[in-house]
């Protein structure tokens, strides 16, 4: 699949709504590059995790911001195996489940949660030479210096197909969950999902992930020796 281009330092933002491929192809890209990977929507997920386990007010800022305050996360930054933990308990398979999901939006959408968990991927971020940064805004709030830049895309149908399969889940519900977190990402007022001014556009429909992932080596291969 062509020379692999490893820049001695780089950082790429690899923003998009949910099953537009952003895991997948972020993980292989960070292997690719012999570098780290950081799923910030696993941080999300993992706080959410925390204020589940509390039992609180879902509707109420202020507890889910002080859950999310003091929970102690363990942030895995492996592509092959990137393993999370949330106040000691191993979170991996309940970070992906329906409880969580159907939470997690709401719990992005507190200001104070989000000022907390990118402060912490910023740190994380300066710590490693070479990483890949995927989330909703990463390029426009986390990481606006990164080298490379990408908000992929993919339609509805080919997004819902794609999450279904990863969770064994039913494709008609999936594509309604995905289009209710959108919306909610999308809108909220604290970092909205949006594609940054100088992001580069990838539309994953039809792709495959070879494909994406050599399109991706590609555009940060131009960007860097530019
Ligand atoms: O990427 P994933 O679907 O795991 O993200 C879960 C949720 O976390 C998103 O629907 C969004 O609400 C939130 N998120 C966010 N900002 C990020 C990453 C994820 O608000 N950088």
């Amino acid at each position: 699949m062509g020379e692999v281009v490893r820049p001695e330092r780089c950082v790429v933002a690899v923003d998009g709504p949910s099953g537009s491929g952003k895991s997948t192809v972020s993980r292989r890209l960070a292997m690719d590059l012999d570098g780290v990977y950081l799923d910030t929507g696993a941080m999300y997920r993992a706080v959410t995790w925390a204020v589940l386990e509390a039992g609180g007010d879902l509707s109420d800022p202020d507890f889910i911001a002080k859950v999310a305050l003091e929970a102690e996360l363990t942030v895995g930054t492996d592509p092959r195996a990137p393993h999370f933990r949330a106040n000691g308990v191993d979170v991996d398979a309940a970070i992906r489940g329906p409880e969580v999901t159907g939470a997690v939006s709401a719990v992005a959408a507190v200001p104070a949660v989000r000022r907390h968990l990118v402060g912490q991927q910023q740190a994380i971020i300066a710590r490693h030479p070479r990483i890949v940064v995927e989330g909703r805004d990463i390029a426009s709030v986390v990481a606006p210096d990164a080298e490379l830049k990408v908000y992929l895309t993919a339609s509805p149908e080919a997004r819902a197909q794609r999450r279904s399969k990863e969770d064994a889940a039913d494709v008609t519900a999936t594509q309604a969950d995905l289009e209710r977190r959108d919306k909610l990402d999308s809108s909220r007022t604290a970092d909205p999902l949006r594609q940054a001014g100088d992001a580069i556009e990838v539309d994953t429909t039809g792709m495959s992930i070879d494909e994406v992932v050599v399109r991706l080596r590609e555009l940060l291969s131009s960007k860097v020796q530019a």
